[in-house]
């Protein structure tokens, strides 16, 4: 869209002073001011340089309309600075106060189903909603003009975690915000929207803009065109409530850093690509899926994303827990060191920051068994004695901030894509996105290889591979970017379910797979979605009739698909396409592209990553032992190797330097001990 760049352009402005930031959400306001003192000790006893203040305090800084009491926040700010803490200061915009929401209930949102959510609970209110923008506004005004000079102040956090309960408002408001946003992004042109969304299929034509609504609950499906928009307009219209207020603190105090925290790789409903360049540090909250095995890879892999939508640059980390959450239905207690190598994980893939949701565990209210850096039970804990450790591993580590990752691959990443693949009436209800990207994600994990995520139009030249899982909503500009990348030399795997559509879910002409067909050198001539628990199985041909390292199975989707230039490599040997081509490799001007029509998953999926690897010159590190994650980061003050071990046994990985957690030299041979983290200074 107009006026967004892949990569996000980003001037990374850390803040003034900062180190490599340690801290978590301080809610002082939850304690008596006699705790506030002891707080404060504890937190240098910990190595904490940053807390984020204020998250939730709109009700308190203002208790009625245009009254303030700053007073406390004074007391807070004052005392933490006189500790040397320095303070994310919060607009709490994103806890509406009661008294708000009872003089103008049309703040309150309104569902799909037309139900409208009342107070209570936190995020209730409607973006477009005029009298939520005035409020907003003046308590994030008050706040820049009371705080701006104040010395602790470095880093301005603004609301928290847009669309996280409230994916979109379909109130009449917001359904008028929607059409002017329609009139802009169609020009006006009524035609033109008609011919985009379709609106000949089930006679939907519109003669008014007044005759739009939101996709409200209806009868049946709402038309998929229509979605799209409305979710792109929704996620347009909480980042205007974020410009909101960063324009305001910007132009009240410019030298002070502004962001908000993202929650890259969960949240569906926000497009953090259009987001990233809007703040001036890219930050995250990351909550590990407790009973998903091996979750590790999936936080490598938020942590991964999140580095990409900031460019590459460094960014902060502004929640995760040090053990269990509240929210999820069984809340698993991290076990001893998983706090270190969660933390440090983060650090590895380019967080210059580690926060943690929160600092005190809080006695009452919703979230009162979700852990804390400082438990109910107090610091005679090992989370507490977890939490110093930490603290002191970051001091140690000081010199790795500002370095960068060094990123091996590129994998397309894009929400709009994302929503337009599970809508409703797909080929297959088993067909989801983040299953995808993870089942690929995972087996580059355990190849060691260091993952950036692009989005589908960004320059891709400096990769030598770019893996493409189930891209299904891809335009016209992204396909011709992957073919430019192909054609100069890339190497690129597809997976089915790829290139379909255009950005108004409009099937691409002449076949499938639409806009890849010539960069794929093939055709798809019919989908054919596998049954629930039904699987196929593929072989690879060789001139004597033999398979070389035997059969591998596929699940969930396969196709009857017309090589016309590709090479067959695998074929089905069963299924509804037995005898076709299952997996091919296109020669396609400098570069290959392979394509993978069924879901292939661990090792199997292995076996045509190592081909595309081979063609890509791509050679994952030797010598590394499973479950060791390892990340390179470079920088002017050098050259840093984490080496995380996953598992209960010892582990080494070759290298040479200086051991910066132990201080220990390593010649050859750095051990990392079952469990442990360690930071080699190669250079
Ligand atoms: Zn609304």
């Amino acid at each position: 869209m107009a006026g967004t760049t892949y990569p996000p352009h980003h001037q990374l402005r850390w803040p003034h002073k900062l180190g490599i930031a340690y801290g978590g959400d301080y809610n002082p306001e939850q304690w008596p001011e006699e705790v506030w003192a002891e707080d404060v000790a504890l937190m240098r006893e910990a190595g904490v340089n940053l807390v984020s203040v204020g998250i939730f305090s709109w009700a308190l800084l203002e208790p009625s309309e245009g009254a303030y009491e700053f007073g406390w926040l004074d007391r807070v700010l004052d005392l933490l600075h006189e500790g040397g803490i320095a303070v994310d200061l919060a607009t709490p915009t994103a806890a509406p106060p009661a008294w708000l929401l009872r003089r103008y209930p049309e703040i309150r949102p309104r569902t799909r189903e037309g139900q409208v959510l009342g107070p209570g609970a936190r995020n209730g209110f409607c973006p477009s909603s005029p009298a939520y923008a005035r409020a907003a506004a003046r308590i994030t005004e008050q706040l820049g003009k009371r705080y701006g000079s104040h010395p602790a102040v470095v880093l301005w956090h603004v609301h928290n975690e847009y669309g996280g309960h409230v994916p979109a408002c379909y109130c009449e408001v917001s359904a008028a915000a929607f059409r002017d946003w329609l009139r802009e992004r169609y020009s006006g042109d009524l035609t033109a929207l008609n011919q985009a969304w379709g609106t000949a299929f089930w006679g939907q034509r519109y003669g008014e803009w007044e005759e739009i609504e939101p996709p409200r609950l209806a009868p049946t499906a709402v038309n998929p065109a229509q979605q799209l928009d409305f979710a792109r307009f929704s996620s347009d219209a909480y980042l205007e409530c974020f410009r909101r207020e960063r324009d305001l603190l910007r132009a009240l105090t410019p030298q002070i850093p502004v962001t908000t925290n993202f929650m890259a790789s969960t949240c569906k409903n926000i497009d953090y690509w259009r987001w990233a360049s809007e703040v001036d540090v890219v930050a995250n909250d990351h909550y590990l899926k407790a009973e998903l095995p091996d979750n590790h890879i999936d936080l490598a892999m938020a942590a991964d994303l999140t580095r990409s939508l900031a460019g590459g640059a460094p960014w902060l980390l502004l929640e995760h827990s040090t053990s269990a959450v509240n929210w999820q239905p069984r809340n698993l207690a991290k076990r001893p060191g998983e706090l270190r190598r969660n933390s440090l994980a983060h650090l590895a893939r380019g967080a210059d920051g580690l926060m943690f949701f929160q600092w005190r565990a809080a006695r009452s209210g919703a979230e009162k068994f979700h852990s804390a850096m400082v438990p109910h039970g107090g610091t005679d804990h090992r989370i507490w004695r977890e939490v110093v450790g930490l603290g002191a591993d970051l001091a140690a580590l000081r010199e790795v901030r500002g370095s960068r990752v060094v990123p091996d691959v590129a994998m397309l990443w894009d929400w709009q894509s994302w929503w337009a693949q599970e809508l409703e009436w797909r080929p297959s209800v088993d067909l989801s996105y983040q299953d995808a990207i993870y089942s690929w994600y995972e087996r580059l994990w355990r190849a060691h290889l260091t993952v950036d995520f692009a989005h589908p139009q960004a320059d891709l030249s400096a990769y030598p591979l770019v893996l493409v899982p189930s891209l299904y909503l891809m335009t016209d500009a992204a396909a011709a970017n992957l073919r430019r990348y192909v054609a100069a030399g890339g190497t690129a795997v597809v997976s089915f379910f790829s290139g379909i559509v255009d950005e108004h879910d409009t099937v691409h002409p002449g076949g499938y797979p639409g806009v890849l067909r010539d960069l794929l050198g093939l055709r798809v001539a019919e989908f054919l979605p596998l049954r629930a628990g039904q699987s196929v199985t593929l072989e690879e041909p060789t001139p004597d009739g033999g398979t070389p390292e035997g059969g591998m199975t596929g699940d969930l989707w396969a196709e009857d698909l017309l090589p016309d230039r590709a090479d067959p490599v695998w074929t089905y040997v069963d299924g509804p396409a037995a005898g076709g081509p299952a997996v091919t490799r296109h020669r396609f001007g400098d570069g290959t592209a392979w394509y993978v029509s069924t879901r292939l998953r661990g090792t199997a999926l292995d076996r045509v990553l190592r081909r595309a690897y081979a063609d890509a010159g791509v050679r994952p590190p030797a010598g590394v032992p499973d479950g060791l994650e390892v990340v390179r980061r470079v920088g002017g003050r050098g050259e840093f190797l984490v080496a995380i071990n996953h598992t209960g046994t010892d582990l080494s990985v070759p290298g040479h330097g200086t051991e910066q957690l132990t201080g220990a030299t390593c010649a050859g041979e750095l051990l990392v001990p079952a469990g442990a983290v360690r930071v080699l200074r190669t250079r």
